[in-house]
Order: C-alpha cells, then structure tokens, then sequence
C-alpha cells in the first residue's frame, strides 16, 4: 500500500552566513499512513518544526523525496500543487495567534472553504460551518463571537475546526496542547481522536514532551540534532526504548550531556556555537 506522505532520506541544510551551514534535517526517512498518528519528538532545535514544514510543502528539501498519496510533489505542476494545498492542514501551538482577532469564529472556519470551496454556496458553507462548530464541541452561538472572547480550549477548538473543514488528509500538529491549562489537554487529545476515528486523516504530531503523545500516537519518531535516532510503534518505543537518548527522554529529567552516548555533531564550514551544530 501506498503512504499518504512518505520523507525518505531527506536533508535540510540552511545557509546561516559565510560557508557556514546549518543541517536542520540530516537523512530523515518517515511515512505517515492515512488515519495514523505519528509523533515526533524531539528537543527544541532538534528539527521537528522544519519537517512539520516540509511535510506541509513550505518548503523544499536540500535532499531526498517528498512523495504524497504516491505522488512526487517535488515535481509537481502548480494546478496540481493547488489542489494538494487544501488537503494539507496545520494546527498550531498557540491558537490565539493563529487566528485572525477581527475576524468572527463562523468566518474563521469557513475562510478554508471560500477559498478551497470556491463552487460552494454561501448556504452550504454557512450549513458545514454550523456542522463542524458542533463536531468540536462549541456553543452555537460561538459562532459569533471572536477569538479574544473565547479561553484558551476554545480558541484551540476553533483552529482545529479551521484545519479540518476541508476534510484534509493530513494534518501537522504542531504542539497542538502545549500552551493550554493541565485540565483542557486531555479534553483536546481526545476531541483530536475523535475528529481522526470520524474524517480518517493522518496525523504528524509535533511535541516536545514525549509523555503526551504515549497514548494517542502509533508509532514514534525521536528527533536528535537533525536525525531520528530511533522509529517504531508507540507501545514498543515506550517498553523498550532502545537509543539511550529515548530513555533519556522517558526519565523524568533529562541527562546532563546526553552526548556522552552519541555519535559527534557533524558541521560543514565554520565552528559555531554548539547550539548551531546539527
Ligand atoms: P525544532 O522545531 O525541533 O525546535 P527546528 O526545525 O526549528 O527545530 O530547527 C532545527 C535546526 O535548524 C535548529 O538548529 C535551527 O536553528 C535551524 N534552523 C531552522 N530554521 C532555520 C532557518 N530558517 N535558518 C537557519 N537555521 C534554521
């Protein structure tokens, strides 16, 4: 069978000045099937972000493929590349920032489908609109509201219905629960869930925190400095962590210098600061 997104030895490298290059990405491989969950997991500057942006197409590779639903998007001509835009969807970490504040709820949701939609009717999409307000679990009369009036879940709840009124098939999350209070993450893990069981998308779930995807991710992809340093199923990545930096991450603290026990950075060009290597 074929992935639904499918990253097989891709490399991002960013010029920062001089010679000097940046390896975001350094021979990455990972497929998310439709309807599966794949978390990514990785310190801050290990290189999630630039994949999370590769796989939605903002930007392109140094090296490697980038197929999706089989088809190689590296290739692909504009008129193509437009219609896989509305099939690829993004949910961010901080809700309230990525929603237009003198923009309505009702108008936030549907701005996807007046633009990906364009045949559809101002009744039908006010109808789908009114549907996908529900199926996230908001008051009707929210639709009205704008988002500096909702609370943090809410706000979340209202990109989340953005991202997947046009039933996309996959769907970058990206630190979907990190900036919300302890007691509304469980409540949008599991609105997530529910949204995947009913529309059957895929999802590439971005996280720093390796504990909140244990349960609603199925495999797992750990990120070190650019590479994944250890894929598999959820349950066996947790069982039987096999790199020493996963078990660093599933320790509560993380070790002092998890380098101890890894193979040395590669750098082309300058010496930099040891945060900039990769
Ligand atoms: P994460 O999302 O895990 O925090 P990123 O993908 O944002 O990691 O970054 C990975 C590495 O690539 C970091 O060292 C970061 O500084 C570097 N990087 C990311 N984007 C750029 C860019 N546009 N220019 C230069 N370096 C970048």
């Amino acid at each position: 069978s074929v992935s639904l997104l499918e990253l097989t030895n891709v490399s991002k490298e960013f010029h920062v000045g001089g010679d000097t290059r940046v390896y975001a990405l350094d021979d990455v491989s990972l497929s998310v099937d439709a309807g599966e969950t794949v978390a990514v997991i990785g310190e801050s500057g290990s290189g999630k972000s630039t994949l999370g942006r590769l796989a939605l197409r903002l930007i392109e590779p140094t090296r490697g493929s980038v197929r999706f639903d089989g088809a190689d998007v590296l290739a692909l001509p504009a008129a193509e590349m437009r219609k896989l835009r509305a099939k690829l969807q993004i949910i961010f970490q901080e809700p309230f920032e990525s929603l237009n504040p003198r923009m309505r709820v009702a108008d936030i949701i549907g701005e996807p489908l007046a633009i990906h939609r364009p045949t559809m009717s101002t009744a039908q999409r006010r109808a789908r609109v009114a549907q996908m307000i529900e199926q996230v679990g908001l008051a009707p009369d929210m639709a009205r509201r704008y988002p500096g009036e909702l609370s943090g879940g809410q706000q979340q709840r209202v990109g989340i219905a953005r991202a997947v009124v046009t039933e996309p098939s996959l769907v970058v999350l990206d630190e979907p629960t990190s900036s919300l209070d302890l007691s509304v993450r469980a409540q949008i893990l599991r609105l997530l869930a529910d949204l995947q069981a009913e529309l059957g998308m895929g999802y590439l779930f971005i996280s720093h925190d390796i504990h909140t995807v244990r349960y609603v991710s199925d495999r797992i992809a750990v990120m070190y400095r650019g590479r994944v340093v250890e894929t598999g199923p959820s349950e066996l990545v947790f069982a039987d962590p096999q790199h020493p930096y996963t078990r660093a991450l599933l320790a509560a603290a993380l070790p002092v210098d998890p380098d101890q026990e890894l193979a040395p950075a590669r750098l082309v060009g300058d010496p930099l600061s040891p945060t900039q290597l990769v």
